[in-house]
């Protein structure tokens, strides 16, 4: 049988194990020269003023909603944020754990992003909108969200942007002067949020990226990373001449260890080098997916199509290839494809079961006013057909043929 073929994978080469090899053989495993480094390429390639290197996306969307909350006219706890329903746990369950109050928001049943409208309509139902104070947006499979249109609806709300590019590290904004910005660059947005996990676009096994621009959030979030420990002297509440030794330091705020190692930041600098090679294949590998289902029937099209594309805001990064299937049509459920496909070689996955439907959110932190469980009928409608294709570096032509033969095959087009 022909090789297996997972939804997605990590592609390392020589340049990746030298550069780990060096880190390992250095004087320093964490808290050393190459973090400082990763972080110094990111930010240039990323075009941004702060980029910080934690250990997962998760810890860069914790640090985010935090750094929201700094000043007078930061987020309290009770605020409220918005929050996108098709996307994985992290962004809401952190806003959660910095006692924030969510708001779930629809998006388009084609390709799952929101829109401005969705936005709108989650607040005209929302009992106290006025305590809205966020909005994280998803660039859900590396699509990008109309930004434009949220950020204006944001800034006349008076509301902050995380930007959560998890799925979109390597793509390219449109911005307001029609000039193309790296996500990454908060054109749109006050923070912007990445992961370096295994199957993202590129990785440092676990990890994960803050981007900002300002200068207070920068410095906060990079004393949280590590136990909120200051160790520059002019910031120290005692100026005593033990403030002078190289060992003192002082605690203001409490912190967490999102530390990422020297070894995977050294992953981090070669992965980066080979970031847009790494895009530009993944959109290859996207077209000839477009191609191929462009050229099935009109009754084949009713039961299977690619998702929609939002064209015109930007180049996308294409970290997920995601089909919608009517299962109904098709006569078999979800769980039957899948099977069927990994009985040919074939990994797919789901991204995502609406978020809201989890008993933390709906029973808890997310709860609907009237305690009704919360329904959205785009994320359900995405939902239900979403299916991810394989899709990453390395993958030839003769493999998206082989994925997408057989999935004609197993619906019977
Ligand atoms: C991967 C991912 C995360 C979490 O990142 P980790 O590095 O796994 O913690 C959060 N949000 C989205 C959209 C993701 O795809």
């Amino acid at each position: 049988m022909s090789k297996f073929l997972p939804y997605s994978r990590q592609a390392i080469d020589e340049d990746d194990i030298a550069s780990v090899r060096r880190a390992l053989t250095s004087n320093f495993l964490t808290t050393g020269p190459e973090v400082k480094q990763f972080e110094q390429e990111l930010q240039t390639a990323l075009a941004v003023k702060h980029a910080l290197a934690v250990n997962s996306g998760t810890a860069a969307l914790h640090l985010a909603w935090r750094a929201l909350g700094v000043g007078v006219a930061g987020l309290t706890i009770g605020d409220k944020v918005i929050v996108p329903s098709v996307t994985f746990l992290s962004a809401a369950v952190m806003a959660v754990l910095e006692g924030l109050e969510l708001v779930f928001v629809d998006c388009d049943p084609d390709n799952g992003l929101m829109s401005a409208q969705n936005i709108r309509d989650a607040v005209a139902n929302d009992g106290d909108a006025n305590k809205i104070k966020a909005i994280c947006v998803v660039h859900l499979n590396g699509q990008f969200a109309d930004m434009a249109e949220i950020k204006k609806l944001a800034d006349s709300n008076g509301w902050k942007i995380i930007e959560d590019a998890c799925h979109a590290m390597g793509g390219k904004q449109i911005g307001m002067d029609g000039r193309y910005y790296p996500i990454g660059a908060c054109h749109y947005s006050d923070i912007t949020v990445f992961s370096l996990h295994a199957v993202k676009n590129i990785t440092t096994g676990e990890g994960g990226i803050v981007t900002c621009n300002n200068d207070e959030w920068a410095m906060k979030m990079r004393d949280w990373r590590s136990h909120g420990m200051i160790r520059d002297r002019d910031r120290f509440d005692i100026q005593h001449l033990e403030a002078n030794a190289s060992w003192y330091h002082e605690m203001h705020e409490w912190g967490m260890n999102y530390r990422i190692s020297d070894i995977q930041a050294a992953l981090g600098r070669s992965q980066l080098k080979k970031l847009s090679k790494f895009i530009q294949a993944r959109a290859d590998i996207f077209a000839l997916y477009r191609d191929l289902f462009a050229s099935l029937s009109e009754s084949a099209c009713e039961k299977l199509q690619l998702l929609k594309l939002a064209d015109g805001n930007g180049i996308a990064a294409w970290h997920l290839a995601v089909v919608l299937i009517d299962f109904n049509k098709v006569g078999k459920t979800r769980g039957a494809v899948m099977q069927e496909l990994h009985e040919q070689g074939i990994g797919t996955q789901l991204h995502y079961l609406p978020i809201y439907r989890h008993r933390f959110f709906n029973e808890g932190a997310g709860k609907s006013e009237g305690n009704e469980p919360i329904i959205l009928s785009g994320a359900e409608t995405y939902a239900r057909r979403a299916l991810s294709l394989p899709i990453f570096y390395g993958m030839n032509r003769d493999d998206v043929m082989r994925v997408v033969n057989a999935l004609k095959q197993i619906c019977r087009l």
